[in-house]
């Protein structure tokens, strides 16, 4: 039997009468931009993660670039962020006319490292954007007393660790902004692009929600340019109901996630994934490290099984050609990025994975791997 890498149909196929019966709702309601369903579900995440502001936004990469907005980066700025990320990190940054800084990771977590961000820091350096990556915390106690020191605003690129914590508080909602996306394949998927930007500071949350909307207040009196980074009602209906079930979600994340560490421990030859203490992992990706130049051909063996799998990250942003003019003024080395660029592999950790998939999955690898 095929394991695809991910199953949007098993999880909302399963929800189908409720989805319809969302959509009827703002279809009756004939509000489709903003309103009711767009606060009702910026009250529920927001209460969720604990932050005291929670907007609605039309994507992941909306939340980081308005976030960036709202705190008035621009050109002659400089911001940090991990190399080893999705693309949309780094592109937002230079969106707004800042540069990019980019800096290492740690080999066990895939998160940023705060030494390899101590070197790049300089005069122009306004902000960072750590990554909650793959489903797990950064270490948060660094973060802050990092950003402490140097003066720093921070935010939590969250797209990918809704629900994961640090210390018993959620990832998000622990610094100037935590920002959700809510594309189909991350833990809170949904039908369509949408996003989410939280805060605790009241002055940070009235300029993003004004900026979110062209910066028009009142109704088209512009003090600032913003621009349409809306979320529909639909979408927030439809995510509205996907949201009752995530804790359950989340669940079965992690129980599929433990028993891939049950079944391939002993495997030579790949390094699991690791938890660190203090921290909830909430598995958007189960990825693991194949060593010994063997990443490709373990690939293509599940491939042609019909596992899938795919490689996240291939390309650092420190290697991407638009950012290729940046390349001489590397302030870091990117030793260990490289390193996971080329042995990092996620496997399928999705809740409706079935046992008989997961055995699957397991015999596979470890015959490829024997
Ligand atoms: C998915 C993702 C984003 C962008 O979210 P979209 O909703 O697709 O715009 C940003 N950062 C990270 C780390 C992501 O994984």
């Amino acid at each position: 039997m095929p394991v695809p890498l991910l199953d949007v149909n098993a999880q909302n196929h399963a929800l189908k009468t409720e989805l319809r019966a969302a959509f009827d709702k703002v279809l009756e309601s004939g509000r489709f931009i903003m309103g009711e369903e767009v606060e009702a579900f910026e009250s529920e995440v927001g209460s969720y993660v604990g932050a005291k502001h929670a907007i609605g936004v039309s994507s992941g990469t909306d939340a980081i670039l308005l976030a960036l907005m709202a705190l008035g980066i621009g050109p002659g700025d400089e911001v940090i962020c991990p190399s080893f990320t999705f693309f949309a990190t780094a592109g937002c940054i230079a969106r707004t006319g800042a540069t990019p800084v980019f800096c290492d990771c740690h080999p066990d977590t895939f998160n940023l490292d705060f030494t390899s961000a101590e070197a790049c820091i300089s005069e122009q350096t306004k902000a960072i954007i750590p990554v909650h990556l793959f489903g797990q915390s950064i270490d948060m106690k660094t973060c802050d007393a990092f950003a402490r020191k140097h003066g720093l605003k921070v935010i939590e690129d969250t797209a990918q660790s809704l629900g994961a914590s640090y210390h018993g508080k959620y990832c998000g909602a622990m610094s100037d902004f935590g920002t959700y996306s809510f594309f189909p394949s991350k833990n809170l998927g949904g039908l369509g692009d949408g996003g989410l930007l939280v805060t605790q500071d009241d002055q940070l949350a009235e300029i993003a929600v004004k900026m979110r909307n062209h910066g028009m207040h009142p109704r088209y009196y512009h003090e600032m340019v913003g621009g349409n980074f809306r979320l529909d009602a639909l979408q927030a209906a439809l995510l509205r109901v996907k949201f009752q079930q995530y804790p359950e979600y989340t669940r079965l994340r992690q129980h599929n996630a433990a028993y891939y560490h049950e079944g391939l421990a002993d495997v030579n030859g790949l390094v699991l994934p690791v938890t660190d203490e203090g921290n909830e992992h909430i598995w958007n990706q189960f990825t693991i490290r194949v060593l010994d130049g063997k990443r490709d051909a373990l690939r293509q063996g599940l491939l042609d099984l019909g596992i899938g799998c795919e490689i996240y990250y291939p390309v650092p942003m420190h290697q991407q050609q638009c950012f290729a003019h940046l390349a001489d003024q590397a302030r870091s080395a990117f030793k260990v990025t490289e390193q996971l660029a080329a042995e990092v592999l996620s496997i399928p950790v999705y809740p409706e994975l079935t046992q008989s998939q997961k055995d699957e999955v397991i015999e596979a690898i470890r015959s490829l791997m024997s």
